[in-house]
């Protein structure tokens, strides 16, 4: 795709829930080691009835790329449980509220559209890099994709840069010590171990170079 349109949106939406569902173990066994062990379970279940949600919804393509990615945020707020489900819903109607009207996003303004989706996430999180969270894969990853849009690149590459960011990001993770959510709760002992929500944010990220791809 040359740009990012709602049928993307759909689709990455329907890609993020595929490959939560195949490593939801891998984000159970994150989350046991220093959460409550419902990651996986709550992205696999939250994420199936926003896909379902969004395939019943009629999303003509006169519908603003803004009004679609709000209908995300809101589906996420009411399907995706725990800590993680209202942040990554702020962050879709923050991306939501700065794509406004258009129907379509280039790099540029996926890179505008998801940094005020992020600003968003910090606003209800207060999340700052290190903290071992979401925040610590999704941050670069928007970086990335800003830096590389101002080069001129392409959505595919672009994307596929803030994928790599992304899976840096979630590596470093690991020697952080937790300082938002329950893994704070753990002190010294959050050291070691990935974060789920940066592990599943990851995820995101990957999905959407994937739709962006195809
Ligand atoms: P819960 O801890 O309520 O069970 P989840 O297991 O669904 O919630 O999600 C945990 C993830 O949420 C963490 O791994 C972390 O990435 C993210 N998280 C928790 N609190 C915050 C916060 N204040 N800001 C950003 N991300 C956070
Ligand atoms: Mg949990
Ligand atoms: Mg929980």
């Amino acid at each position: 795709a040359t740009a990012v349109t709602n049928e993307v949106i759909i689709d990455w939406l329907a890609r993020f829930h595929d490959i939560v569902a195949k490593q939801r173990a891998y984000l159970t066994e994150l989350d046991s080691a220093i959460g409550d062990a419902d990651h996986g379970v709550n992205m696999d279940r939250g994420l199936a009835q926003v896909v379902e949600m969004l395939q019943r919804q009629a999303t003509g393509p006169d519908a603003s790329t803004g009004a679609l990615l709000q209908h995300v945020g809101n589906d996420l707020l009411t399907s995706l449980g725990g800590a993680a489900g209202p942040l990554y819903s702020a962050l879709f109607l923050g991306a939501g509220a700065a794509a406004g009207e258009r129907t379509r996003l280039n790099a540029d303004e996926l890179a505008d559209s998801l940094r005020a989706g992020l600003v968003e996430l910090v606003r209800r999180g207060s999340s700052e890099s290190g903290d071992k969270t979401m925040f610590d894969a999704l941050d670069p990853a928007v970086e990335i994709l800003r830096k590389a849009a101002d080069d001129g690149a392409g959505l595919g590459p672009a994307t596929a840069a803030a994928a790599a960011a992304a899976v840096t990001g979630r590596e470093a993770t690991a020697p952080m010590l937790a300082r938002k959510g329950r893994a704070s709760y753990l002190g010294e002992r959050s050291i070691g171990h990935v974060d789920p929500g940066a592990a599943s944010a990851t995820m995101l990220v990957i999905a959407l170079a994937e739709a962006v791809a195809q």
